[in-house]
């Protein structure tokens, strides 16, 4: 299996405040991972880091290919690499089409895009039933489904998702993840999950990265961790 997303000796924070000091991580192709760690750790910084959204040092590799200290996020986007930001982040004042055209923005192959829009929409039927719907009045379930549709309307290689279980219903946090381990089986598509709530990312990973205040306290497979009785505690509450 070859490596999609290399991170090497990463450190990012903002202003003055360093956060990152030095993360190494890396996800092969189709594998899906997840970063654990408590609030403040670092990890959405890490996110928005690989993301090209703030600046960094430290070496990020998308597909072999330096994208640089400082990654556009369009080039990000470009090279396989697509976030589902935390808080949804989706366009409120546009309709849920139009999200999702925006997500497409990186594409120029017209009628692929029309092709996938209506693949999302058999996915999310919800998501169809509203597409004229401003994406401000959906419901907090109803965005977070749009703001995953919209981030894998570029067709990434890896989706990173900056803990899209936050104050989501739990069923419909299992809906979403089953979706995501749908995704992954049948068109490859690595994943990259932060997540405090762990326990379904858990189920979905092959292997974990435990983030500790700006760096990587520990990494191995995820069954390792499940069975974990400190990370048990702090992580799955039993
Ligand atoms: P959480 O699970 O609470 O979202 P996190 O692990 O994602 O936490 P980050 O959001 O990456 O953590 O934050 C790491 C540190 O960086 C925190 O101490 C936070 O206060 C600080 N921080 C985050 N965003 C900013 C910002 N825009 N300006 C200044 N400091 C920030």
């Amino acid at each position: 299996m070859s490596t999609l997303l290399s991170v090497e000796r990463l450190m990012a924070g903002y202003g003055q405040a360093r956060v990152l000091h030095g993360i190494d991580l890396h996800v092969d192709e189709g594998e899906v991972v997840v970063v654990l760690g408590a609030n403040g750790a670092g990890k959405t910084t890490l996110m928005r880091a690989i993301s090209g959204l703030i600046p960094s040092t430290g070496s990020i590799r998308i597909g072999g290919a330096e994208a640089g200290g400082r990654p556009r996020p369009e080039k990000v986007v470009a090279a396989g690499v697509s976030l589902v930001p935390q808080g949804r982040g989706t366009f409120a004042a546009l309709t849920v089409l139009e999200n999702l055209r925006i997500g497409a923005a990186v594409r120029r192959d017209t009628a692929g895009i029309k092709q996938d829009i209506e693949h999302w929409f058999e996915v999310f039927p919800v998501l169809h039933q509203r597409e004229g719907q401003v994406a401000g009045t959906l419901s907090g379930g109803e965005q977070q489904m749009l703001a995953v549709a919209r981030a894998l309307m570029s067709r990434p290689k890896l989706l990173l998702c900056d803990e899209i279980s936050l104050g989501l219903a739990p069923i419909v946090v299992a809906d979403l993840f089953a979706v995501l381990g749908r995704i992954n089986r049948e068109s490859g598509t690595a994943l990259l999950l932060v997540e405090q709530n762990a326990e379904l990312a858990l189920a979905l990973a092959s292997r974990v990265y435990l983030l500790e205040v700006g760096r990587v306290a520990s990494s191995g497979a995820a069954d390792e961790f499940r069975d974990n009785d400190a990370v048990r505690r702090a992580y799955l509450g039993y």
